[in-house]
């Protein structure tokens, strides 16, 4: 059994838990409360290979502070860092994250970093409001070399599935 954990990051509000829950239960969890660290267990078949998957969900990383960031981003094999497209600053939040995870673990490893990283933007229902075009999204996902997705945690399950499955393959792989 291969273990694989992945890490889920962002600024608060962004909809980290939501995405979380979504992709464990199916079901959209309108409000929930989230201020202490979460770690949830999952067993879960992908191309045949069975795999517990552990994700650790932060209480919050607003602006992304160092010292918070700093457990986590060791620890995680992969990381899904979530923004809320109706939320510039929660964007700028993302960006940051993305350096800090680039900056801690190109430290211990040796020429190219290649971390598996999905850069999530969420609430894709809220485009009447949206505050971040999808191709900046895309564009700032290419220059740190990490996947891209837009997603509604609100109204579509399977964009998020499709998510953790790309990552749980890149990390297998890695
Ligand atoms: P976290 O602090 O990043 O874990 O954010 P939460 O998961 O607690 O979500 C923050 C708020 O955004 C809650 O009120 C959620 O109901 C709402 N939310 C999360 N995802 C979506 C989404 O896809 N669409 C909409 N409209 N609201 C969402």
């Amino acid at each position: 059994m291969n273990d694989i954990k992945l890490a889920l990051l962002g600024s608060q509000g962004a909809g980290k838990s939501a995405v979380l829950v979504r992709f464990l239960t199916k079901r959209f969890i309108g409000e929930y409360a989230s201020n202490a660290n979460s770690l949830y267990r999952k067993r879960l078949s992908i191309d045949g290979r069975q795999l517990s998957l552990e994700v650790f969900d932060p209480c919050s990383q607003s602006g992304g502070s160092r010292c918070i960031l700093e457990e986590p981003v060791e620890w995680a094999d992969g990381f899904i860092v979530v923004y809320d497209i109706s939320d510039r600053m929660s964007f700028l939040g993302a960006k940051n994250i993305l350096h800090q995870i680039k900056e801690t673990r190109g430290e211990t490893c040796k020429g190219e970093v290649d971390i598996p990283i999905c850069l999530v933007g969420n609430k894709q229902d809220l485009c009447h409001s949206r505050a971040v075009s999808e191709e900046e999204g895309r564009s700032i996902a290419q220059e740190h070399k990490c996947h891209f997705q837009e997603v509604s945690a609100a109204e579509n399950y399977l964009e998020i599935s499709n998510l953790f499955t790309k990552l749980i393959r890149h990390v297998m792989e890695h």
